[in-house]
């Protein structure tokens, strides 16, 4: 979440329906959301993965830390932070009368109720997908095999002028493997972008690029590089 929330923060008196809380970043799911998910009020297109590991903005916090533990988000829109289901010409949101906890508790002026329920039962893409579903035991592998790296020790590793062909070599190779999971899965079903999001979370590559990495296609699929600073 961007610093502009905490100066929001020190400037209202009371919510003002600015909008700002839906523009940076649709809210995490907690076990009470899951009948809108049981009801379809919240299909999957319409929720993110956000895996362990993963560098993400807790809620009025300044800056990005790695998640401690899975849970599922509303998905941005047209790859913005503002949530799917903000409405810019009404201001408003679109499901307010089926919008998640976190949305209701939300008050950036009296955030203590919100903090309250932050990383505590949470819900996950396992509490949503059913055991019929024919993706379900490839996301397990996924999240086996290619779990996502400790971001924290890859950005030391990177920074450093010694091990960094190393360190950016196993990292593509976990790219690879990681996309070989998500073309497993089309090849299984006709999985659209948001659906893949739900399944399988950011693909690794997008996760790594705020470490500085870029990234190019080659004979082997992607390649990992930076620019040597
Ligand atoms: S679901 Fe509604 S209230 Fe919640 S972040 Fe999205 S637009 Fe805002």
């Amino acid at each position: 979440m961007p610093d502009s929330i905490v100066t929001v923060m020190i400037d209202k008196q009371a919510c003002d329906r600015c909008g700002s809380c839906c523009m940076q970043g649709g809210p995490a799911l907690h076990s009470q959301d899951l009948d809108l998910v049981c009801s379809g009020a919240l299909r999957c297109e319409h929720l993110a993965t956000v895996r362990k590991g993963e560098l993400a903005f807790q809620p009025l916090a300044e800056s990005a830390t790695p998640v401690a533990r899975e849970f599922l988000k509303l998905q941005g829109r047209s790859g913005s932070w503002t949530c799917l289901f903000y409405d810019d010409a009404a201001k408003a949101c679109s499901i307010y009368q089926q919008r998640p906890v976190a949305c209701g508790l939300l008050d950036c002026t009296a955030p203590e109720a919100l903090l309250a329920i932050t990383g505590k039962e949470l819900l996950t893409r396992f509490d949503c997908i059913g055991d019929d579903d024919s993706l379900l035991s490839l996301v397990r592998r996924h999240e086996e095999g290619c779990p996502c790296p400790d971001m924290a020790a890859a950005e030391t590793g990177l920074q450093a002028a010694t091990g960094r062909s190393s360190l950016l070599e196993e990292l593509t190779r976990q790219v690879n493997v990681d996309l070989g999971f998500r073309n497993q899965a089309a090849g299984m079903r006709n999985l659209s972008v948001a659906e893949e999001l739900f399944y399988f979370g950011r693909p690794l590559f997008q996760l790594l690029m705020p470490l500085g990495i870029q990234v190019r296609e080659s004979s082997v699929g992607l390649e990992l590089f930076m620019h040597q600073g």
